[in-house]
């Protein structure tokens, strides 16, 4: 049997190495926000090439905690509006509402499974404040337009990289995203692009691209000001002990699990390339007409957290591969506008994310796959 994702075997090389990090751990006598911690944020910050990294419980905390930064700082209210894809994991949305906020959900495009930037000036009103992009599967939503609308129309910019761990460009280095940043003769522009405001999510759930044996997450910021409310919000939202200036939450990232992304990190650009390069064989060598590939340009940077094709007899085709000891997933069978959980939505009709939600199906993916396992994959299909 091909595994979906093997996690056994991914975390198999770290044994010795999280051993000592246990004992190191154990050693130190301290569990809680102690070195560990504070030497994975100091390296999650530097890698994502950002001012500030705040270590946090998980990724759902992590868009929560961002919104609820920014409404502690007066830059989001209660009711205000929040643009987001309508074909995301539903931790996407249910972070949105549980700060209180409203989602308004945007189609995606067909090919590449994000958010349709075409489509987000039509769903802006008055009480939009924010714009949360989901970098889905791997593959980042598009920046520079999102950014651009985000620009003139004063919205904040969350973006959820819970699947994109990895991918350069981001809001966090607008330089990148806006060219002619620094010779815009345009003080107004200028100004505007200097004030934005925007954070990333990141989660460290064991499946994702750098995953930890348990919970965790992050949040990435340049915003020195959000920072400083996050620090304090995430630990009960004080910053002395027993001392509260906000109204805070517990969610902290385990000493131990930091100490196990430390370990972890160095190799998540390596990890990230061999995603790549399976992506690569799947991409050359599977020919059917059967299936559609997922789309790639090769200059986009694409961590390929998932391999997502779409096909008509998806359920057809999943048990075909499940014969043939193949081991696929659904991201995801229902979209979020259709569960049960939202009822007052389920009678809202948005095509592009149902067929998605109909003919999608993932492949396996991760970095230890091997020749042998791609090659076998490759053939099954082909001769389907
Ligand atoms: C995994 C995931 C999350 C939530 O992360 P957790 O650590 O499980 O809370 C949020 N958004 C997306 C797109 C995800 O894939």
């Amino acid at each position: 049997m091909i595994p979906f994702l093997d996690l056994k075997k991914i975390n198999e090389p770290y044994e010795t190495v999280f051993q000592e990090k246990l004992k190191l751990v154990l050693d130190n006598g301290w569990y809680i926000l102690g070195k560990e911690v504070e030497t994975f944020e100091k390296a999650f910050a530097e890698y994502c090439q950002t001012q500030y990294c705040i270590g946090v419980g998980n990724g759902f905390d992590a868009l929560v905690l961002i919104f609820k930064g920014y409404i502690q700082l007066g830059k989001l209210q209660k009711g205000d509006e929040v643009i987001v894809p309508a074909n995301t994991y539903i931790a996407s949305i249910l972070a949105i509402l549980q700060a209180d906020l409203v989602p308004v959900l945007v189609e995606p495009k067909l090919e590449t499974y994000n958010i349709n930037p075409d489509l987000i000036r039509e769903k802006i009103t008055l009480k939009t404040k924010a714009v949360l992009a989901v970098h889905l599967y791997g593959q980042l939503a598009e920046m520079d337009k999102i950014t651009e609308i985000a620009i003139e129309n004063d919205l904040i910019i969350v973006e959820d990289a819970a699947q994109s761990h990895g991918a350069k460009t981001n809001s966090n280095n607008l330089k990148f995203q806006i060219p002619n940043f620094d010779d815009s003769k345009n003080d107004n522009l200028k100004s505007k692009i200097n004030n934005l405001k925007s954070a990333i999510a990141y989660s460290f759930y064991p499946g994702k691209n750098l995953g930890c044996l348990g919970d965790g997450g992050a949040i990435t910021t340049n915003d020195s000001e959000l920072a400083k409310v996050l620090f304090s919000l995430r630990n009960y939202g004080s910053e002395k002990k027993y001392f509260n200036e906000y109204i805070g939450v517990n969610s902290r990232l385990d000493e131990l699990q930091a100490a196990f992304l430390n370990a972890k990190l160095p190799n998540l650009d390596a990890d990230n390339e061999k995603r790549r390069i399976v992506a690569k064989r799947y991409l050359s060598e599977i020919k059917s007409d059967k299936i559609i590939l997922p789309f790639w340009d090769f200059s986009t940077n694409h961590v390929f957290h998932l391999f997502v094709i779409r096909t008509s007899k998806r359920d057809h085709l999943q048990a075909y591969l499940a014969q043939n000891n193949i081991q696929t997933v659904i991201h995801y069978p229902v979209p979020p506008h259709k569960q049960k959980a939202f009822l007052e939505w389920n009678a809202l009709f948005y095509p592009i994310t149902e067929k998605i939600h109909d003919e999608i199906l993932s492949l396996p993916m991760s970095p230890v796959l091997t020749e042998d396992e791609i090659s076998f994959i490759v053939d099954v299909l082909n001769q389907y």
